[in-house]
């Protein structure tokens, strides 16, 4: 018979009838049984980031958003069918939304990689002014522009870049943007350069 490590008390079924905690034996089928959906939520959300480093949209925020809520619902489920004390523990709905989940990353991951790989109309250059710059230190170094916008409605867009591009641009100071249409409707972004690459040499 298990025994609750708790209460010290030995007991029959999938929880401690005194504090309700799971069985070490229920705790693991319950984990094996969303071990399969949670492998299948990491590779769409793996392939979305992936996705959105190929083809940046500039309304990279909106999907993030998107992607952190596909994200975050079925820990929620897992979280909550889990912990209800009164009930046995049930794999079954956060299996549905890891399940869930995992196909709607994927096909956003897939959407955002069509926006871009599918989009064969001419890019347009676009002038923007460079209003701040930004390095984030994670694994790697991670750059970023804050540049004022040229789409109405917009006052800035945020826009990765690599480490030589961030070099060479500076604050207050013009940049071209390739503008892409995307095959559907998401504009996205391709190269970035200072608008004199001439007047501004390579410093440090
Ligand atoms: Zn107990």
């Amino acid at each position: 018979l298990p025994l609750c490590k708790k209460c010290k008390l030995h007991f029959e079924g999938d929880r401690c009838p005194q504090c309700r905690t799971l069985s070490a034996r229920a705790s693991k089928n319950f984990n094996k049984a969303l071990n399969k959906p949670i492998f299948f939520l990491l590779a769409g959300a793996a392939a979305a980031l992936i996705a959105g480093r190929i083809y940046p949209p500039l309304d990279r925020e909106r999907i993030l958003v998107l992607a952190v809520v596909l994200v975050v619902a079925p820990i929620l489920a897992h979280i909550v069918s889990y912990a209800r004390r009164r009930k046995p523990a049930d794999p079954a709905l956060p299996k549905k939304a890891y399940s869930w989940s995992a196909v709607s990353l994927t096909a956003l991951a897939l959407a955002v990689f069509l926006n871009g790989a599918g989009d064969r109309l001419p890019a347009r250059n676009v002038q923007a002014g460079v209003l701040h710059k930004y390095v984030y230190r994670g694994r790697g170094m991670s750059y970023s522009l804050a540049v004022s916008s040229w789409r109405p409605g917009h006052n800035e867009e945020s826009l990765h870049v690599s480490a030589g591009t961030f070099r060479r641009v500076r604050e207050g100071e013009p940049v071209t943007v390739e503008v892409h249409a995307g095959l559907l409707g998401l504009p996205w972004y391709g190269k970035i350069s200072p608008l004199k690459a001439n007047a501004y040499p390579i410093s440090r």
